[in-house]
């Protein structure tokens, strides 16, 4: 049993201020398998209080190249726990191993690496020639910020967020969510280890209502927020009455584009990890799978006998490619979905119930539903389960239509034998990453969001920085 019993404040392991707590239950065995704290209002106040005297104090204040030293020596602590992190992501939600390793922790060392790259490198101020004299640009840091992150993906989404943070010199309050907080507590150690100053991170796992006092806290001066749209929503609400900077990662019905002229040997292996990604939780999963009409049953025949070879079964076998959902709740959802989408009209190609021999754990089959039309709600909502939809296309235009007919705007690939038309065709889908060939659709340099109804803002690269960063001009008259 994994038991935390203090939070992560002012660079302190201190004593809750209730006697709340989290219990997490694997979603394999279905047991209680950890206890952490819960976090409360007044817990809230002393980590933003925390985080404001370390920004206030100048903790961070003491050049890129420091911080740099403080990003890499925590790449190098989440490298050297990276297994024991993998494990715990595994416990917790049910990742399958595999996955845990290479999609859940290899990311976070690299964003950390990569924020020290550019912390090195970034021109923090620069001096230009203006009409009244020379002007200097400087990119201050926007103040003490609240990272708030869903439970799928959670210490990347929080590398992501920590990372660009203190590259920019931000202290960050960071709420994990109930589900999945384990590894949190573990990269509070690290940056301990690391000697990032008292204050400059803060870890209060707690659930919504606490989430919303910590996004209304008059101490926060930004949010960036990872979840839901619905939840993002309100997240900006907020930030809009209070003129509070925000950046929201939000939801996403990524299409992935089958063009006439696939290699679907070549393609469908590459495309279906990224389609069914840690058990299909994941947002920039492409669940919507668009084929050319001309070839449609050859396409749903080689993404379901794709899909029949994924093993499913216990999520710490690395050998596993389906594990159990994270919780009995999202199993419903996705049972529900599969209901709606029968209801529609779609036809259930492979899977569409609860895999057999398994007599515990959120488990659903793996599914292909085929004759899905793009108007139908499994074509057009996130379902978060392995469930991928073949959607028939007429031309290049219409398959571009269709990727684009979504509330969502966040990822997407093509798969061709002609590149160049592939990233032509790229060019016309308004989402935040595309892949061409790609078995990823995020790239740790380069920005990482969403258009429309996925989000505001980037993550990754200095696009990613600039989000912790005010502009500031001082022009110095001659
Ligand atoms: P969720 O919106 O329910 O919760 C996300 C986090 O926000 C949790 O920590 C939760 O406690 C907190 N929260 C919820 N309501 C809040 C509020 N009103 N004020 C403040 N905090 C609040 O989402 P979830 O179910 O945990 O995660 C799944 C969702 O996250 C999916 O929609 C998925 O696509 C999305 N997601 C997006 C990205 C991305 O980068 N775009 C990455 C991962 C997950």
């Amino acid at each position: 049993m994994e038991r935390r019993e203090a939070f992560y404040i002012g660079g302190e392991w201190v004593a809750p201020a209730s006697e709340r707590t989290i219990e997490i239950v694997s979603p394999w065995t279905e047991t209680v398998v950890a206890e952490v704290p819960e976090a409360n209002e007044a817990d809230v106040d002393r980590a933003v209080a925390a985080a404001r005297a370390a920004f206030d104090g100048g903790a961070l204040d003491v050049g890129a190249s420091q911080r740099a030293d403080w990003l890499a020596a925590i790449a190098a602590g989440i490298r050297d726990r990276a297994d024991e992190i993998a494990s715990l992501i595994t416990l917790e939600m049910g990742s399958p191993a595999l996955f845990s390793n290479l999609g859940q922790v290899l990311p976070c060392h690299v964003t950390f690496d990569q924020f020290a790259d550019l912390a090195r490198g970034y021109a923090f101020e620069e001096e230009r020639a203006g009409m009244l004299g020379k002007v200097l640009v400087r990119k201050v840091p926007v103040g003490v910020s609240a990272a708030i992150i869903a439970w799928n993906v959670p210490l990347f989404l929080a590398s992501m967020k920590v990372g660009a943070a203190l590259a920019a010199g931000s202290p960050v309050v960071l709420k994990p969510a109930p589900e999945a907080p384990l590894s949190l507590f573990v990269l509070a150690e690290i940056c301990d280890a690391a000697g990032v100053p008292a204050g400059a991170l803060n870890v209060v796992p707690a659930g919504r209502e606490v989430g919303e006092y910590l996004v209304r806290h008059p101490g926060v001066d930004k949010v960036s927020f990872t979840g839901s749209t619905a939840a993002g929503r309100k997240v900006a609400a907020i930030c809009g009455e209070q003129l509070k900077r925000c950046t929201l990662e939000l939801g996403g019905k990524s299409a992935a584009i089958v063009l006439d002229d696939a290699d679907l040997e070549a393609a469908v292996p590459l495309m279906l990890p990224n389609s069914t990604m840690n058990t299909g939780q994941a947002c920039l999963a492409q669940t919507r799978i668009l084929a050319p009409r001309s070839r449609y049953d050859e396409v749903v025949a080689a993404v379901t006998a794709g899909v029949e070879g994924m093993a499913v079964g216990d999520p710490s076998d690395m050998a596993t490619v389906v594990g159990p959902l994270v919780a009995e709740r999202q199993r419903k959802r996705v049972e529900g979905y599969l209901e709606v989408g029968r209801e529609e009209g779609a036809v259930v190609a492979t899977g569409g119930g609860r895999p057999a021999g398994l007599d515990h754990g959120w488990f659903v089959e793996p599914t292909v539903l085929r004759d899905v039309d793009n108007s139908m709600r499994v074509a057009r909502e996130e379902i978060f389960g392995p469930v991928v939809v073949v959607i028939p296309y007429e031309d290049d235009d219409d398959a571009v239509r269709i990727a684009n007919d979504s509330d969502y705007g966040l990822s997407g690939s093509v798969w061709t034998t002609d590149t160049e038309r592939g990233v032509a065709v790229a060019e016309r889908i308004r989402t935040g990453t595309v892949g061409v060939n790609a078995i990823g659709t995020l790239d740790f340099g380069s920005p990482f969001g969403g258009f429309k109804a996925s989000g505001i803002g980037r993550e990754l690269g200095p696009e990613g920085l600039e989000e912790y960063l005010e502009y500031q001009s001082i022009i110095v008259g001659a």
